[in-house]
C-alpha cells in the first residue's frame, strides 16, 4: 500500500502488523512488506527474523555458491544450533574457499576461509 511522500506501508509477514517505511528503505510492496517483517518487535517473529537474518548473511559471504549449496550451509548452522550436528564443522567449497562453522551455547558462527597465495619466479 503506499502512503504518503513516496512511501510505503508494509505488513509484518508473521503478526499482520503494519508500519509505514522509510521512503529509502523500501520502492515496492514487496520490499515494504519484507522491511516492516524485519522491523517488526513482535515476538512471534524473532525466530523467522533470525532465519532470513542468517540466510542473507550466509548469502553475502558466499556470493559465488548457488542457491542449493547456500542452502546446505544454513542447514548446517541450523542443526548445530539445534544441537542436532557437532559443534564444528568445516566444508570445502568450490575455488579452494571453505567454509568454517562453528556453534557454542548461544551462537553459531561461520567462516569463510580462502587461501590466496602467490608466487612468482624473479
Ligand atoms: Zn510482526
Amino acid at each position: 500500500m503506499e502512503a504518503n511522500n513516496n512511501a510505503y506501508i508494509g505488513r509484518c509477514a508473521i503478526c499482520g502488523q503494519t508500519r509505514v517505511t522509510p521512503p529509502t528503505c523500501a520502492h515496492t510492496e514487496d520490499e515494504a512488506d519484507v522491511w516492516a517483517t524485519m522491523n517488526c518487535s513482535c515476538k512471534e517473529g524473532e525466530d523467522a527474523r533470525r532465519q532470513m537474518t542468517a540466510k542473507k548473511r550466509i548469502s553475502e559471504m558466499f556470493p559465488e555458491l548457488d542457491g542449493a549449496l547456500k542452502d546446505l550451509l544454513y542447514e548446517i548452522t541450523e542443526y548445530m544450533r539445534q544441537e542436532r550436528l557437532g559443534n564444528t564443522a568445516s566444508i570445502k567449497l568450490p575455488g579452494d574457499v571453505i567454509a568454517k562453522i562453528k556453534s557454542g551455547a548461544k551462537f553459531v558462527n561461520i567462516k569463510r576461509v580462502e587461501k590466496k597465495e602467490q608466487t612468482q619466479t624473479l
